[in-house]
């Protein structure tokens, strides 16, 4: 089996099982307990908030343990608007549905929604973004990297512009956490999500600015300074900061070779396939994503063919009441629905190999002849 998915999800690396193991046995108890063993689980949730919290460079009372990346986008949308009560909600066209889906439960409140879309190279313009944000706008988000073509936004432009105006700015970073560093000065609320950095899945942080005017979604009980209720996942939470810190320690070497594998994978498909095209930007992307069009190729069979060759990919496609809608990322950016159906998304990982590439690459041209023919 060869693994271009890393996108969608990370294996658990096994020091960060081993770190989770203890919390998942024997320390059992619950960190708002006031005994002996409510006191070690509180301290490995202390421990493990210092260390989110000085990655995301923010104070630890600013980090919010959250279910992972959909439950802080959704935290910070919907949270922002019932304080607000009324306004607009400027997002980014390329936002993941975490975003897209919490602004269209809005406007059921009667909420403003506008959506800004990028450039043909994916890349969001802070210009239409500022043209976007106007007085009534109390929430904006544009991502740090798109999930289907790993491109890299200029979040700080954006974030400049939205503290000048002082709009709320929420920047997903679930694709870029362990990959590019982390900045919650140039925003007002982050989320990130440990599957996608070889933690375990069901655990995410969710940075907020102190002060920041904004609702909780979870009542019940004092978790989380009284913002998101609910007995901490203390084993998810430990693994959470033991493999954000993982993978930022490495990011250097990890980087590099992913982006070798991903470079020499891109290079021969683009060469050797006829009538492919890469999509998003080239340069400006996270190392580990090659989003590439197929000419004469329906994305989703193309998965079929890789899959039953034993390599797993991704199509932007969401596939809906039996038809397939093609991705509204690369329509965002002007691609054609010819062109947005022929996708695939490769995702390396560290755990890739160069003779993967090669396997991969065979495959890939097998597979295309078949649908071609
Ligand atoms: N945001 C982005 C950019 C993502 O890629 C994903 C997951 O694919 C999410 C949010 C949702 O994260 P989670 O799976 O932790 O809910």
């Amino acid at each position: 089996m060869i693994y271009l998915d890393n996108a969608a999800t990370t294996p658990l690396d096994e020091s960060v099982l081993k770190a989770m193991l203890p919390y998942l046995k024997g320390v059992f108890g619950n960190p708002q307990s006031q005994h002996f063993a409510g006191r070690e689980a509180a301290g490995a949730v202390l421990s493990a908030r210092d260390k989110t919290a000085d990655i995301m460079g923010c104070a630890p009372d600013e980090v919010y343990f959250t279910s992972g990346g959909t439950e802080a986008g959704n935290t910070a949308l919907k949270g922002v608007c019932a304080a607000a009560g009324k306004g607009k909600i400027v997002l980014s066209a390329i936002e993941h549905p975490a975003l897209l889906d919490s602004a269209e439960d809005m406007k059921k409140f009667g909420f403003i929604v506008e959506l800004v879309k990028p450039g043909i190279n994916g890349i969001v313009n802070p210009d239409d973004v500022a043209r976007a944000v106007t007085d009534e706008t109390v929430f904006c988000a544009v991502m740090h990297a798109n999930n289907e073509t790993g491109v890299i936004q200029p979040v700080e432009d954006i974030g400049k512009i939205c503290s000048e105006r002082k709009v709320f700015y929420y920047c997903d970073c679930v694709q870029s956490a362990g990959v590019l560093p982390l900045n919650a000065g140039i925003c007002d609320a982050m989320g990130v999500s440990a599957h996608k950095f070889y933690g375990p899945k069901g655990a995410g942080a969710l940075y907020i600015r102190r002060g920041a005017n904004i609702a909780r979604l979870m009542s019940g009980g004092r978790q989380e300074r009284g913002f998101r209720g609910g007995t901490h996942n203390v084993a998810g939470i430990v693994g959470l900061a033991a493999a954000l810190e993982n993978a930022v320690n490495n990011a250097q070497a990890n980087n590099k070779k992913i982006a070798s594998l991903r470079d020499g994978f891109v290079e021969r498909a683009l060469f050797e396939i006829a009538g492919t095209h890469l999509n998003g930007d080239a340069l400006n992307r996270v190392p580990s994503n090659a989003n590439i069009s197929f000419d004469g190729c329906d994305g989703a069979n193309l998965l079929f063919l890789l899959d039953l060759a034993g390599v797993a990919v991704s199509t932007g496609s969401a596939c809906s009441a039996g038809a397939t809608t093609p991705s509204h990322v690369l329509t965002a950016m002007g691609l054609g629905e010819t062109r947005a159906k022929s996708a695939l998304r490769f995702t390396f990982g560290k755990y890739n190999t160069a003779r993967e590439v090669d396997e991969v690459v065979l495959a890939l041209k097998t597979a295309v002849g078949k649908i071609r023919k």
